[in-house]
């Protein structure tokens, strides 16, 4: 359809007198067949979900679902449903002025009928475009059903001498405010169950009864949600005649590899920054900010179920770059180089993150945070530096070497101090610093070794210093290390060998 049809003759003359059949839900899944058809990507900015979520979304589309998208937080649930604009006709027609985005060919309120009674062929339409016909609304236990579905005036409705359960008299919800278009409930489980109840009955028959008077409303919506699984299955958050009516459920997960995580929270991050300064964020340090999140999410102090946001890495790193931004216009550097200490300096965008277990709240959030930072530059440093030589450089600090730690050192002062330590620029090679790399780049390597070395307990570190050995007081083994270290004592041939995270 195209927007130079000015009246309802015209859209007549070019499209017939009946509205599209199927409405909504038959619009959406004629245009994800056309892009199906033509190979076209259907969500992009929607990262990991290729083999899982997106076939089983589309198979919802195709059969003309209402859905529901079943995922703990920060899994893009609310982006894939602002997604399925996409998949509106550009604009459709609508009655000028209607709340409900009446369709001129099938008006269903009142006063849009009577106006295409009263003036016909020569009614003027007005074309409403896809943005506008996506509506959302975060459920929470006082949302009422006048803010779903409306309420009547009886003021109005006396003074104009109507009937109460006259549609003239309402004053639209939400609801009826997404006629023709996309209505989405995020946590669904919020909502109170009467309002449930009433959602259901306009979804299925077309009335509502709002302060006893029945009201009639044929709307055409496609109605999805989210919901938090747990809530979602737990027995009564849900009533029945709702659920059943749910065509789809959709499970969404977390990033199942770091370079999906990688790749999302780089689309994500606000990291290009205006301000006369260039930004360069090495992979590790990109590594460093997922894995958090990796090791949050399964470790047993950090409460599972309400799970842990891709929004941690995306805050995160953009500390880490506001960090280095610092340090830089500090230091008159116009080369801005993340390091890994600079997760550090991401603890408020991670602590409030997560919720803890019992055993977490002991411990204190901040250091939680700490220790999966720590874990987190381990891992990554372990998968990087497999076989590396790192002797050398613990030698060095072995026979009394220290080095000064401080996440304001400019970067050559940092090459600077550790131009004497043996083994170290070799190491550095393998972060994959280009030759001639600037002085913040290469602190940075030097940096994301020493961390890892760190990490891996074969140099220690107190506030501001690396030093020789171990740590001076490791924190209470975990059960499963104690499991793993009494394991490890149990094998024959005496041959022990201390283990690292
Ligand atoms: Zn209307």
């Amino acid at each position: 359809m195209t927007s130079s049809i000015q009246t309802l003759g015209e859209l007549r003359k070019a499209h017939g007198s009946s509205p599209r059949p199927g409405g909504v839900k038959q619009e959406i899944r004629d245009n994800l067949m056309r892009k199906l058809r033509a190979g076209e990507p259907l969500f992009p900015g929607i990262i990991g979900y290729d083999d899982t979520v997106i076939p089983q979304l589309v198979n919802a589309v195709l059969s003309r679902h209402n859905f529901i998208l079943l995922g703990l937080r920060g899994q893009a649930k609310s982006r894939i449903l602002r997604a399925l604009v996409d998949l509106l006709d550009d604009a459709v027609p609508v009655m000028p002025g209607c709340e409900i985005h009446d369709d001129p060919l099938a008006p269903i309120c009142r006063a849009c009928r009577n106006r295409v009674a009263d003036e016909g062929d020569r009614l003027p339409i007005a074309w409403l475009p896809r943005e506008g016909r996506f509506v959302e609304k975060l459920a929470t236990p006082d949302v009422t059903i006048a803010d779903m579905v409306g309420d009547i005036d009886p003021i109005k409705a006396a003074q104009g001498g109507l009937d109460l359960g006259d549609e003239l008299t309402m004053h639209y919800g939400l609801l009826p405010r997404a006629n023709r278009g996309i209505f989405a409930i995020n946590e669904l489980p919020d909502l109170a169950g009467k309002i449930q109840v009433g959602l259901f009955n306009i979804l299925q028959e077309g009335d509502v009864q709002i302060k006893g008077y029945p009201i009639r409303l044929r709307l055409d919506v496609l109605l999805v949600f989210t919901a938090n699984p747990e809530d979602y299955t737990a027995r009564g958050k849900i009533i029945t005649p709702l659920k059943d009516r749910i065509g789809s459920e959709i499970r969404t997960h977390y990033p199942t590899s770091r370079e999906n995580a990688v790749a999302i929270t780089a689309q994500e991050a606000w990291t290009s920054r205006a301000g006369g300064l260039k930004v360069q964020i090495p992979d590790y340090v990109r590594h460093v900010v997922e894995e958090v999140a990796f090791q949050a999410r399964s470790d047993r102090k950090v409460d599972r179920r309400s799970g842990v946001s891709q929004r941690l890495p995306i805050s995160t790193l953009e500390l880490v770059v506001s960090n280095a931004e610092r340090r830089a216009l500090a230091n008159g550097e116009t080369l801005v180089v993340p390091r890994v200490t600079d997760v550090y300096a991401a603890l408020p965008s991670i602590t409030g993150k997560f919720e803890l277990e019992y055993e977490g709240e002991l411990r204190g959030a901040e250091q939680i945070a700490r220790d999966l930072i720590r874990a987190a530059v381990g891992n990554v440093f372990s998968g990087m530096f497999e076989g590396a030589d790192t002797k050398t450089v613990v030698e060095w600090f072995d026979l009394g070497g220290s080095l000064p730690m401080s996440d304001a050192t400019a970067g050559d002062a940092l090459v600077a101090s550790t131009k004497s330590v043996q083994g170290l620029r070799d190491l550095v090679q393998r972060t994959g610093l280009a030759p001639g790399a600037p002085a913040p780049a290469v602190a940075s390597a030097i940096d994301f070794v020493l961390e890892g070395l760190y990490a891996q307990k074969k140099i220690s570190r107190n506030e501001d210093r690396y030093t020789a050995g171990a740590e001076p007081a490791p924190r209470r083994p975990s059960r499963r290390e104690e499991a793993a270290m009494e394991e490890e004592i149990r094998i024959p041939g005496g041959n022990k060998k201390k283990y690292y995270n």
